[in-house]
């Protein structure tokens, strides 16, 4: 058994809890595979998210009474706007999840840029708020995104994997005045990891059970308030929205508000309250790498 860690949270709760929604609907096949746009089957199975899946899980989280955050391409503002209105008149919280669903890797600093303002007009020219959260989409970010967030107004982060707390960044080596907040993700807790299965897209495994997803994500979520962390959960329309799965995702919260030492909330309002507790941020450095030969006639990373 582990002890809590310390983590001071309010109203005397042991640990913290969210449900976030990546609502990506087709951008991130657009983007990896710009080809897509011609195949209807795959634009059909991304689909479901904004036709179908989003309603759903906003169905359960009315039900069950709790607010989310959803992150949101900026492509997916301009084509799915009703439902993007939608998440937000029912009272959750919007964030910003790229224009295209762009990985941050292996770009100059203004690209990096230019796709975070594209994402911000979109919410701007659809009457919604700009969003005070990021989320990077592929989790995929480099050293240089905090300054940028932070420039911009962002809040906070919730992308990086270093920690089970939420802990305030330094936006940049040598440690400046400005930080933001990170609340960080960690891959078991991402639905795509057990279902995401599109033959010529994603690499094929096996397409995991609805039912043992649910007994890993109740594994990962008594083990992380043991220790007095923050269980963030990542679903996909289109994916956790299936009938069969969304039911895991109803059973989870169950869960979560049978334990009442959880503060299961929205990101914007755990970040405001680690916010208030003023840590000593965090300064990120990258290494530097001991074979210069290396490093030089590397490619870009990439990943599936
Ligand atoms: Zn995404």
């Amino acid at each position: 058994m582990t002890a809590n860690e310390g983590f001071p949270w309010p109203d005397g709760k042991r640990a913290a809890a969210a449900i976030t929604v990546d609502f990506d609907a087709e951008s991130a096949m657009l983007f990896e595979n710009p080809a897509s746009v011609d195949y209807l089957n795959l634009m059909s199975l991304q689909w479901y998210g904004p036709r179908v899946g989003i309603f759903r899980i906003l169905r359960v989280l009315e039900g069950r009474g709790v607010r989310g955050t959803f992150f949101v391409p900026g492509f997916t503002v301009d084509r799915w706007t009703d439902a993007v209105r939608r998440v937000h008149a029912e009272g959750h919280e919007l964030g910003h999840h790229g224009y295209l669903h762009e990985p941050l890797y292996d770009l100059d600093e203004r690209t990096e840029e230019e796709y975070l303002t594209r994402g911000l007009e979109a919410f701007a020219k659809a009457g919604l708020p700009a969003p005070r959260g990021f989320r990077a989409p592929k989790f995929r970010l480099t050293f240089k995104t905090p300054a940028l967030l932070a420039r911009h107004g962002f809040r906070y982060d919730s992308s990086l994997m270093d920690s089970d707390h939420p802990y305030a960044l330094a936006v940049g080596p040598p440690a400046p005045a400005a930080t933001i907040i990170e609340l960080p993700v960690h891959w078991p807790l991402d639905d795509w990891a057990y279902y995401a299965f599109a033959p010529g897209f994603t690499p094929l495994s096996t397409i995991q059970r609805p039912e043992s997803v649910l007994a890993a994500w109740v594994e990962e979520l008594d083990a992380i308030a043991d220790v007095g962390g923050c269980f963030v959960l990542t679903i996909h329309p289109f994916l956790s929205g299936r009938p069969a799965r969304i039911r895991a995702v109803d059973r989870l919260i169950a869960h979560i508000q049978a334990r009442e030492d959880i503060w299961l909330t929205t990101l914007g309002e755990i970040a405001d309250h680690t916010a208030s507790l003023e840590l000593d941020p965090v300064v990120n450095v990258a290494p530097v790498h001991p074979y210069p030969d290396r490093l030089e006639t590397a490619r870009p990373a990439t990943f599936t």
